[in-house]
């Protein structure tokens, strides 16, 4: 048996030189070959009987190349061309690899070498080529090995950095597994691990297909068992310290419901049913002793302000103070300026703390002033909240809006900063019911799946840039109306000098194109002042449209705009989309949004097809996952997870859910997690935690 921390050099059979490519690259033991697993497979089981053929999807071949030369074009620009057939040439067929601008490509690939190529074959008058293709000398290479490793079988394909390649890999991982014993590493999930699908596989049989599959079907049932232990990580983290939280006390919060009682009379509307039943459902938590993690998820305009509000009540009845925090300063004035509307007439003190002294400062100021006399009973601010201990005080709820803005280490630092507070998380990112158990593993959901007002409209079309006219006539029409617009610029390159100047250059187009009506101009390079500025006259009318970039993304509420024109849709994400929509739709008014897509961008125009279709940011986000799959959807929903290996079967609800049922399972019978196969777990904060903490 040979030790899993063994130097590759000291492995029987591996070739020094396998072992010396990869120690360039920090690749020093067998235990790191064996973690670095294949992120494809090539079945390179029959290649020989695959003939060459056309088409869009790539294939992988097993070669002899048969005629090698390098053409120029001019001085700088080249090709260099490989003639090739099958190996074995059952087949007489030929096919041209070519390589443009790479020279020294004559160097490593000759005549008589038999290579394993993979590209995507293409047809031109009658003669088959593949351009720069994916390859392994297998035979008559500088380096040659065991033909049984890189042919006639599955054969993995690994992720390469720096000097690394595929063949001193592959001849590692092979020499070791070749060393190591069958059962070389301890199981991570509890035993018996997982029946059924996963009966009779441990981890160290897991690890072994993953790299050298005996089949498909193995390695697909391989992959699934280490994606089955990667969420089991995570979960069994996040029901850690979801136990660690509600053994760290909390207390209840009953209330006497008077200020309810006023908060609701004094209320223009109705609470809908869906805001009533979750309502309820954080009073419940609220009253009970230990502490709320509660996520209010409800798309946007689901009326989730109200609900955090009353939730907010119920703390200040208690004799508490509530704290809102808001990822952006517009959206904390709006929550304040709400606030002071409904709650200041209650006989409450609403402060409000933002990163921008001048702005709040001497209503701040005033505040320390009063902390004296008593301190406010709501506190609203951004993140800067989070540098002002003085101001938390007896908090009894932290409401933390547009949770996705927020990283979760700064929401553990808001909480850690109270004493056990109830906290509500609230979003509106609607996630597809399969990835609310990972993403928001650690937080109890309620859903507001109910709108308010469904009877406004919001008619989306998606058309060609060259439609623009068009759209400005409407939008002037609309504007004579009485109604107000905006026009979103997408963000360019994720750099807000660009952003700013393509949002800077459409407003000087627009004001032409609107004249005599006034456009604004909105974007992330102005002051939080200017911003301000820009905000009030928006909503006292003063302005007719406004041009901006995405920070108008989230929570802005000016309920008489009624059209949106969205610049290059196609850079954006469905989600995305849908949530600036969100901006419209909010009044009396029937309301119109286009989403501009270049003159023939099919691609586009059919993904964006469904916003025409439907209104509800669920079925988007389900179209959206569909799409892209769970990688990229966390990505976006939760800036703070952690990168998953196996994120794509993220959506396989019945893995994640077992996963969470063997980590329940392990803290139930080891909540020290003394199991030594458990101890990369023991330290309770989260990996994603730890790399913001690292950031900041
Ligand atoms: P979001 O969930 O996007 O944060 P808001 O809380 O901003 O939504 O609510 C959207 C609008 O709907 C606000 O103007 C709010 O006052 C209004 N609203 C909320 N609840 C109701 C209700 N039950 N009936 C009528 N209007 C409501
Ligand atoms: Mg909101």
């Amino acid at each position: 048996m040979i030790p899993f921390d063994l130097s590759l050099s000291e492995v029987p059979g591996l070739p020094a030189h396998a072992a010396r490519t990869l120690a360039k690259e920090g690749v020093k033991t067998v235990a790191e070959v064996v973690w670095h697993l294949p992120f494809r497979h090539e079945d390179r089981r029959q290649m020989e009987a695959l003939a060459f053929q056309a088409g869009p999807l790539p294939s992988c071949h097993h070669v002899l190349v048969t005629k090698t030369g390098n053409k120029f074009f001019g001085r700088r620009s080249g090709m260099f061309e490989a003639v090739v057939q099958h190996a074995g040439a059952l087949l007489g067929q030929q096919l041209t690899l070519r390589w443009w601008n790479m020279p020294f490509m004559s160097r490593v690939i000759a005549e008589g070498q038999e290579l394993i190529v993979y590209g995507v074959i293409k047809e031109t008058k009658g003669c088959l080529s593949m351009a720069h293709p994916e390859y392994e000398i297998v035979k008559g290479g500088a380096d040659e090995d065991a033909e049984q490793i890189h042919t006639g079988r599955i054969t993995p394909v690994y992720r390469l950095r720096g000097a690394m390649t595929q063949k001193a890999l592959r001849v590692a991982a092979w020499h070791v597994f070749q060393a190591l014993p069958e059962s070389f590493i301890e199981d991570l999930l509890p035993t018996p691990s997982a029946e059924g699908e996963f009966a009779g596989l441990t981890r160290s049989k897991a690890l072994r297909e993953a790299h050298f599959p005996a089949s498909m079907e193995k390695l697909e049932q391989a992959r699934r068992y280490l994606a089955l232990e990667e969420f089991f990580g995570y979960q069994l983290r996040v029901a850690r310290r979801k136990r660690r939280v509600i053994e760290s006390g909390g207390r209840e919060q009953r209330g006497t419901g008077e200020l309810l009682r006023d908060f609701f009379n004094e209320l223009p509307f109705q609470l809908t049913p869906a805001q009533q039943r979750c309502l309820e459902e954080i009073h419940r938590d609220m009253a009970c002793g230990a502490p709320m993690n509660r996520l209010l998820h409800g798309d946007v305009g689901s009326g989730k302000t109200v609900v955090a509000f009353a939730a907010m009540l119920r703390a200040v009845e208690s004799g508490r103070q509530a704290v809102l925090m808001a990822p952006t300063q517009i959206l904390a004035e709006q929550h304040a300026r709400n606030a002071r509307k409904w709650l200041e007439p209650l006989g409450l003190r609403v402060a409000l703390r933002t990163g921008n002294k001048r702005e709040d400062g001497d209503d701040f100021e005033l505040m320390r002033g009063k902390l004296s006399a008593g301190k406010p009973e709501i506190v609203i601010g951004t993140h800067a909240l989070l540098h002002d201990a003085e101001l938390m005080h007896n908090t009894g709820i932290v409401v933390i809006d547009e949770q996705h803005k927020f990283g979760v280490a700064q929401r553990a630092k808001l909480i850690r900063q109270g004493d056990t507070p109830d906290v509500l998380v609230m979003t509106a990112t609607p996630i597809p019911r399969t990835l609310t158990l990972t993403v928001y593993g650690d937080l109890d959901v309620s859903t507001i799946d109910q709108k308010p007002r469904d009877g406004v409209k919001i008619v989306t079309k998606v058309r060609p840039k060259s439609k623009l006219k068009d759209a400005a006539k409407f939008l002037r029409g609309q504007i004579d109306e009485g109604r107000q617009g905006y026009i979103v610029y997408p963000l360019i390159d994720e750099s807000e000098k660009l952003d700013a100047g393509a949002a800077t250059k459409g407003h000087e187009e627009w004001s032409k194109l609107l004249a005599p009506r006034e456009v604004g101009l909105l974007h992330g390079r102005l002051s939080a002042e200017e911003k301000e500025d820009v905000m009030k006259r928006l909503r006292d009318g003063r302005l007719d449209a406004l041009v901006s970039t995405t920070v108008i993304e989230v929570g802005i509420d000016v309920p008489n705009a009624t059209v949106m024109f969205i610049h290059d849709a196609g850079r954006f994400g469905l989600a995305q989309l849908h949530q600036l929509r969100g901006r419209i739709g909010r009044g009396a008014h029937s309301s119109y949004c286009v989403l501009f897509v270049e003159d023939k961008d099919e691609e586009n125009r059919q993904r964006l097809a469904i916003m025409e279709e439907t209104s509800d940011g669920f079925q988007i986000a389900e179209e959206d996952l569909r799409r892209r799959g769970p990688g990229d959807v966390l990505g976006h929903a939760q800036s703070g997870q952690a990168p998953l290996r196996f994120g794509e079967l993220l959506a396989d609800t019945r893995l994640v859910r077992l996963a969470r049922q063997l980590a329940e399972k392990t803290l139930d019978e080891d909540p020290q997690l003394q199991r030594p196969a458990l101890a990369p777990f023991r330290d309770e904060t989260l990996m994603a935690e730890k790399a913001q903490a690292m950031m900041q």
